[in-house]
């Protein structure tokens, strides 16, 4: 039995494939609303003990996260059935297939970290601790002002690290992450993809045209 809270990699290489065994899953929640991921193998049929579980394994939110990373490290071609990602995502004709992949996988990652709802929860307190507000920090727009009670509180985080160098084994720091409105936030993630100080150049200009 053994809770696993991150992952590093295995320096040694290995070649041999293991034989198949039977795996259970369970979700299981923890006493102050943590969850964990348990995986029991048990033993195969043919062997002493049948169903005696061989190993248990459960992983808390921190090595799931870097899980998922490697999942799709390791099966690429798995991001592509995740489809909610296919409406931020506009594929130029230019990539290749890999690198297709490639980008899924990291803009899944990304978009795992700027879910993370208690990172976010975290950031939000603190910009409101320090500003008062929670204004883009590109357009500036106000959720409070401009829908009031309903607003209020509202707001996305956008993971400021490049989508291109994301793995899946490194936290998120709250300075990674910027307060967004949802307009911003699309088109940070529109192909070619913008920083924030790049997109705030660009509402800029625009802004100085309309006036
Ligand atoms: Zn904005
Ligand atoms: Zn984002």
């Amino acid at each position: 039995m053994a809770l696993v809270t991150s992952l590093e990699q295995n320096q040694k290489v290995r070649h041999s494939v293991h034989r198949p065994t039977r795996c259970l899953y369970a979700i299981v929640d923890g006493s102050a609303g943590e969850r964990y991921l348990q995986l029991d193998t048990v033993g195969s049929a043919d062997r002493e003990i049948p169903d005696k579980v061989s190993q248990s394994i459960q992983f808390d939110r921190q090595a799931a996260g870097q899980l998922l990373g490697l999942l799709l490290k390791a099966f690429p071609d798995l991001a592509s059935s995740i489809d909610e990602i296919s409406d931020t995502e506009e594929p130029s004709s230019d990539d290749s297939e890999e690198e297709g992949f490639e980008g899924r996988t990291q803009l899944i990652l990304h978009r795992s970290k700027e879910r993370n709802p208690r990172l976010i929860r975290r950031k939000k307190r603190r910009i409101l601790t320090e500003t008062g507000k929670l204004l883009c920090e590109v357009c500036g727009f106000d959720f409070t002002l401009v829908y009031g009670h309903l607003g209020s509180g509202f707001a996305e985080c956008h993971h400021r690290v490049p989508i291109a160098t994301l793995n899946g084994e490194t936290p998120t720091r709250l300075s990674d992450l910027a307060i967004v409105c949802a307009n911003c936030h699309r088109m940070l993630h529109r192909p070619p993809g913008h920083t924030i100080e790049q997109l705030r150049a660009i509402v800029r200009e625009c802004r100085n045209k309309i006036s």
